[in-house]
């Protein structure tokens, strides 16, 4: 059994809960401490009960509450050393803080995670593959392309959240000033709907992959229908395509095979 509670995702902030029979993991606490808390307790959750959280890297919507949340709840922060450098002013004195390198398989309690390098302006950016009991959970937000290794890592994986951050002409005809719209469309940006699109149908076509959330949407240069219609109409199988919200936790979705 693997289950997914996704407690919000977007620039406003990042954070979901994996959990199987008897581990719960946080991946990314992008939330004050106490929103986090919060969320969690609308879905029935205790962040006492968190083995760990996972950090893809240093960005503010994914670390906000990390300190904060490790403390009082007592919850070990897991990033790789580059991410622990870049932010190093908000884990300092954390004795919490444990590493892991790329592509490194961990035992978190009765949880496996990989890591996954991802293409973003961070120190570091990480993606994850969560596996238990034989079935799979992908994550991949904040990447301005992917690349070979994200597909390789993903191929495995029966359910995957996966950023769909903008709509191109949306991005260059809005108000972001131009650096800030190049960065976005960069290859370290962040992935418009097309890309994650294409991305979704090429693991569909030749993975496990029987259902998606889209997620990291945009507030500004995106739009829920459109990211939804732009992906699934690229799609030519069946695929369950869920969005997530910036704004609430969604409820939890158990992920199975094909
Ligand atoms: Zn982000
Ligand atoms: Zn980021």
């Amino acid at each position: 059994m693997l289950k997914l509670f996704m407690l919000g995702s977007g620039s406003g902030g990042n954070a979901c809960v994996v959990q199987n029979e008897n581990t719960m993991i946080l991946i990314d606490a992008g939330f004050s401490g106490a929103e986090i808390r919060r969320r969690m307790q609308l879905v029935g959750l205790e962040p006492d009960d968190l083995e760990a959280c996972l950090i893809t890297h240093e960005h503010g919507d994914h670390i906000k509450g990390a300190s904060i949340l490790s403390r009082r709840h007592k919850v070990p922060l897991l990033m790789h050393p580059a991410t622990k450098r870049a932010g190093h002013r908000k884990f300092s004195g954390n004795e919490r803080m444990r590493h892991f390198e790329m592509k490194e398989v961990m035992e978190l309690g009765s949880l496996t995670v990989t890591s996954v390098p991802t293409l973003h302006d961070s120190a570091s950016s990480t993606g994850f593959l969560v596996e238990s009991g034989g079935v799979s959970l992908g994550y991949l937000t904040d990447l301005g392309a992917v690349t070979e290794d994200n597909f390789l890592a993903m191929r495995k994986a029966d359910f995957l959240i996966m950023e769909a951050n903008h709509d191109r002409d949306m991005l260059w005809n809005g108000p972001y000033p131009s650096h800030l719209k190049a960065r976005v469309d960069s290859r370290v940006g962040h992935l418009s709907n097309k890309d994650s699109a294409e991305f979704i149908a090429l693991l569909a076509e030749l993975g496990n992959l029987n259902g998606v959330m889209l997620a990291h949407l945009s507030e500004k240069n995106n739009d829920p229908d459109l990211a939804m219609s732009v992906v699934s109409q690229r799609q030519e199988r069946d695929l369950n395509i869920i969005l997530a919200r910036q704004d609430q936790p969604l409820k939890p979705i158990e992920v199975e095979k094909k």
